[in-house]
């Protein structure tokens, strides 16, 4: 057992079973042994690797983006540059350098950062210290004011509850203990939560056993992203792993050094993440306010603010194992196979804005 294993053990013999998002939440933030807490958990020698510590092009291509969203807005001065989770700092790096020219733009924005990790504020410091940031613990303490903001890989963590389809109706799904007191996932605990009315009416007759996810901090997110964004100009940019349209199924997985492990088996040691709901966040956005662009796969909104173009124009100057290795990026980025479809790209803008840069007009 790890040691945040055995606290949550005794948390559970004290007070009964916990719920997965208060699992995943002890798991990934737990002050002393939280996932994201004492650890760089990414790259080639960390446990997972995401699109802007594979190439250079994701984050430049962001920044594009970025640029010309703030031209669509009416080139707000001063505006906010926010991240969300921005992990190492590799993608708003390459994003800045690439704004770089736009001169106009990089004078007007002020960056600011919403991440609760120590250690990986301490990464974004270093490598951000030139757009001297603002860091935050969350949305809440963002200034009011034309924003412009992107989180890749941000909505996946966030904690989730899990419902099982059982022949009497839905129950919770929760983590309790085994015979052996080990870490156990249970469903019989009487159902007493509110949460079940969550579930899509299409989803409520699921076969007997389905799972139904439900993000609730994702749902409050996008409801004060989409009032914010219904009163000052403004659009946020959200690209992750999920479904286009609600389903039922467990998608909640670990990962460990690039390989799955068992969720339960390793709290605090393995990266926990789980599919995203387009569908669901997208409501919570437009019903607060917001207009919906997407989602649209990984691949398409790439080739769309022209990868192709950007990845030629660094092939010229390329060394062999140079063009080897960006062909690769470009593949992982783009193929369906990889991560050009199961990622989607997601925005959420004032509703007077037209469509952002790869998203076409009467997409949404
Ligand atoms: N965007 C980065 C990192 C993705 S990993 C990339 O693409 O490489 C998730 C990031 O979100 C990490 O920086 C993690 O510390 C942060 N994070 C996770 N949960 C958070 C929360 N509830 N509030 C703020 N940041 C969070």
């Amino acid at each position: 057992m790890t040691p945040l294993a055995r606290r949550l053990a005794e948390r559970i013999r004290r007070d009964g079973a916990l719920s997965i998002a208060d699992y995943m939440s002890e798991a990934l933030g737990d002050p002393d042994f939280g996932y994201y807490r004492k650890r760089d958990p990414f790259g080639a020698a960390g446990d997972f690797v995401t699109s802007p510590e594979i190439s250079q092009i994701f984050g430049e291509l962001i920044g594009l983006w970025c640029a010309a969203s703030w031209e669509q807005m009416g080139r707000p001065d001063p505006v906010i540059l926010a991240e969300l989770g921005p992990g190492r700092g590799t993608l708003m790096a390459d994003a800045l350098r690439a704004i770089a020219v736009a001169a106009d733009f990089r004078r007007a924005l002020r960056l600011h950062l919403v991440e609760t990790s120590p250690m990986l504020r301490q990464a974004q410091a270093t490598r951000l210290a030139a757009a001297d940031p603002t860091w935050h613990d969350s949305i809440a303490t963002l200034p009011a004011g034309p924003l412009i903001l992107v989180a890749n890989e941000f909505l996946d963590a966030l904690p989730l509850h899990q419902f099982v389809r059982d022949p009497s109706g839905w129950r919770e799904r929760r983590v309790g203990l085994d015979e052996d007191g080990e870490l156990a996932f249970i469903s019989n605990a009487p159902d007493a939560t509110a949460m079940t009315a969550l579930i899509p009416q299409a989803l409520r007759d699921a076969a007997v056993g389905d799972i139904f996810e439900t993000r609730p901090a994702a749902a409050s997110l996008a409801r004060a992203l989409g009032t914010a964004l219904g009163i000052h100009p403004g659009i946020a940019l959200f690209i992750d792993y999920g479904h286009e349209a609600s389903a039922c199924g467990d998608t909640l997985q670990a990962v460990r050094r690039h390989r799955p492990e068992p969720v339960l088996a390793a709290p605090g040691e393995t990266d926990l993440t789980a599919h995203v709901d387009f569908a669901a966040f997208a409501d919570a956005a437009a019903t607060a306010g917001a207009r919906v662009w997407g989602p649209v796969p990984q691949g398409a909104f790439l080739a769309a603010l022209g990868i192709a173009e950007r990845a030629e124009q660094l092939l010229r100057h390329a060394t062999a194992a140079q063009i080897a290795a960006l062909e690769s990026a470009c593949r992982r980025l783009l193929d369906p196979g990889e991560m050009g479809t199961l990622f989607k790209v997601l925005a959420l803008a004032h509703p007077s804005l037209s469509a952002p840069a790869g998203f076409a007009e009467g997409a949404s």
